[in-house]
């Protein structure tokens, strides 16, 4: 792999790390601070090879920026990969090694959690840096994100349902949804408290009863779950739900939800797009959870969080405004308007110097 090349796009900064007494090795890339400091969680993975981690980390990172951007967030983009079986190599020794490390960063990265790391990984990772978020409530952090991210997710399906479907009201509309773990969960009940009627799907049997019990849902197979006849269909468990096998199955006028990277392919939203099926950018829709780590900067407040996660709704209403204004897909609509405020809100971060009195001039 050509390391410059692929660095080529962009990317700030991306930094090794490597403790062999503890066994850490970590990769953190930072794709841009030009709207603040580089936020993203830490995905602790067993990767096939350092290639692929790499890889990880860099498309990832990418992918920050583009949320913190469109969400109107004052951050940048950044991601952080530890390669290792967490269940079997993660140790105190580690986490706080690599504490020190993000410290050696200087805030320039602040990290979170995100797959095979969790709430006590990053109290350990607290005790060296304070460059991370996602700690645990007593130590000032915002604890489990999730009732924020399908509170954003809900406002966002109203902003759907008013471009699809003339209203900004869940109220009667028939909406699946994939997955009732800790989002889809809580977005169920938002649902049926909205009038939606409600049909939910998931593998654990345990986490279908539940709602179904809490909430009085009906139930769909997992496996048919994308083709049910409905007016939302909002993926709430795992990416790549969206690709050439399930596109011709299905039977919903909207997809919106909660999963990281439901398109399996970028191209699979232009041939949404041409199916009249609208889709609302996962990156844009599921914020939430960005939005609430990000509010521990300014001192935790969970009210002002779930505020704030309101505001999806009007992101989504301009990101279809483009949409249909360029005649061009959501996904790429959204990516427009994260790429507009990054040049416009970074150009304004340059203009003062700290430590110099100078003002420098209002070109990028
Ligand atoms: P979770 O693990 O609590 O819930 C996922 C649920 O999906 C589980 O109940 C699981 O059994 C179920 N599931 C797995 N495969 C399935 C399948 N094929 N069909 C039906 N159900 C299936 O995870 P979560 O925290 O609720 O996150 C859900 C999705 O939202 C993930 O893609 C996650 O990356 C994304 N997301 C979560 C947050 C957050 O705040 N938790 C924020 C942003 C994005």
């Amino acid at each position: 792999m050509g390391v410059f090349s692929e660095l080529a796009d962009g990317y700030e900064e991306v930094v090794f790390f490597h403790d062999p007494p503890s066994g850490l090795r970590a990769i953190v890339a930072i794709h841009s601070t030009l709207l603040g400091p580089a936020l993203g969680g830490t995905r602790y993975y067993p990767f096939g090879s350092e290639e692929e981690a790499l890889r990880d980390v860099l498309r990832l990172s990418r992918g920050m920026t583009y949320k913190a951007a469109v969400t109107g967030l004052d951050l940048g983009g950044g991601k952080a990969v530890i390669i290792g079986d967490p269940k079997r190599d993660k140790s105190e020794e580690l986490l706080r090694a690599y504490g020190r490390f993000i410290d050696t960063l200087g805030g320039r990265y602040i990290t979170a959690e995100d797959v095979g790391t969790t709430r006590d990984d990053m109290d350990l990772v607290r005790r060296e840096t304070r460059w991370v978020t996602g700690v645990s409530e007593r130590l000032g952090g915002s604890g489990d994100p999730s009732p924020v991210t399908s509170w954003g997710v809900f406002n966002g399906l109203k902003a759907c349902a008013e471009e699809a479907f003339s209203a900004p009201t869940l109220d009667g509309l028939r909406v699946v949804v994939q997955g009732v773990g800790k989002v889809g969960y809580h977005l169920a009940r938002h649902l049926v408290e909205a009038g939606a009627t409600v049909t939910v799907s998931d593998v654990d049997v345990d986490n279908a009863a539940r709602a179904v019990k809490d909430l009085g849902v009906e139930t769909v197979e997992p496996a048919k779950a994308h083709a049910a006849e409905c007016d939302i269909f909002a993926p709430c468990a795992l990416g790549g739900v969206i690709r050439d096998d399930t596109i011709p199955e299905l039977k919903c006028k909207v997809i919106a939800g909660a999963a990281n990277n439901q398109l399996e392919r970028p191209e699979h939203g232009e041939v949404l797009a041409d199916l009249g099926i609208l889709y609302a950018p996962d990156f844009v829709i599921n914020a939430g959870g960005l939005i609430n780590v990000a509010d521990e900067l300014m001192g935790y407040d969970q009210q002002r969080a779930m505020k704030r996660v309101e505001d999806i709704y009007r992101t989504l209403r301009e990101v279809f405004r483009i949409s249909k204004a360029e005649e061009i897909a959501p996904a790429k609509a959204a990516e427009r308007l994260a790429e507009q405020r990054i040049a416009s809100i970074s150009r304004l971060r340059q203009w003062f110097v700290p430590g110099e009195r100078r003002q420098r001039p209002l070109t990028r």
